[in-house]
């Protein structure tokens, strides 16, 4: 198999070429036909298994033929990730993926300058990588606005619950609206995250790895 017959936008088949990436994970050619499509997803994958292409090459698919920027402040996507480093290696995978075509993906995470990051924000963004902590900050100096994010990823959502994010979660899920697109990796799934899972996904399609 390859990811020629997945259904994703031209640019990315040929970033993908160029970064030497010819054939298609197990997640990945299980998860990207039903997140072009428009699914939600409940993924059980570990770190290594191509689980950043899963969700971002469909995701990038449908804000490029969404075609519009973003307002001000709004953000498209938002991806959330338990570390600095995660994020960091998210952003860096997505903006590979994507280089050359007309998106603007941005990260912000603690540790770094609240207001380069509200600089950042205020352009708006299609795709944004955050820990929950420093994206609740921003929210409450009113940096962003989640009123028009169509679509939301938790990645390793498990240890963003080992973390003590589970309230930063809420609230943050509690401000996008509920016709968006969501989005859940975890390496396991204990109770709390079934929970989370049946609360926040829609009608998930299953994946595992
Ligand atoms: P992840 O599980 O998303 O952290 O990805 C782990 C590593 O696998 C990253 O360095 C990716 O660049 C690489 N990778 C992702 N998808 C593929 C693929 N289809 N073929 C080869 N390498 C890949």
């Amino acid at each position: 198999e390859n990811f020629e017959n997945l259904g994703l936008a031209p640019i990315l088949l040929r970033n993908l070429q160029g970064l030497g990436l010819i054939k298609p994970t197990p997640i990945q050619s299980q998860a990207i036909p039903h997140v072009v499509k428009g699914r939600d997803i409940l993924g059980l994958a570990q770190t290594g298994t191509g689980k950043t292409a899963a969700f971002g090459l469909p995701m990038l698919t449908r804000i490029i033929s969404y075609g519009k920027r973003p307002a001000p402040k709004t953000v498209r996507a938002l991806v959330l990730a338990p570390t600095r480093e995660l994020a960091t290696q998210i952003h860096d995978n997505l903006a590979a993926y994507a280089d050359g075509a007309p998106v603007r993906i941005q990260r912000v995470v603690g540790g770094a300058s609240i207001n380069v990051q509200t600089e950042k924000l205020s352009k708006g963004v299609d795709v944004l990588i955050a820990t929950p902590g420093r994206l609740l900050d921003l929210l409450e100096r009113r940096a962003l606005v989640l009123s028009e994010t169509k679509y939301l990823v938790l990645d390793e959502a498990d240890q963003m619950l080992d973390i003590g994010f589970i309230h930063a979660l809420r609230k943050i899920a509690r401000l996008i609206p509920a016709d968006r697109q969501t989005l859940l990796f975890s390496a396991t799934m204990p109770k709390l995250m079934e929970e989370l899972a049946a609360s926040y996904l829609t009608d998930p399609v299953r994946v595992q790895v």
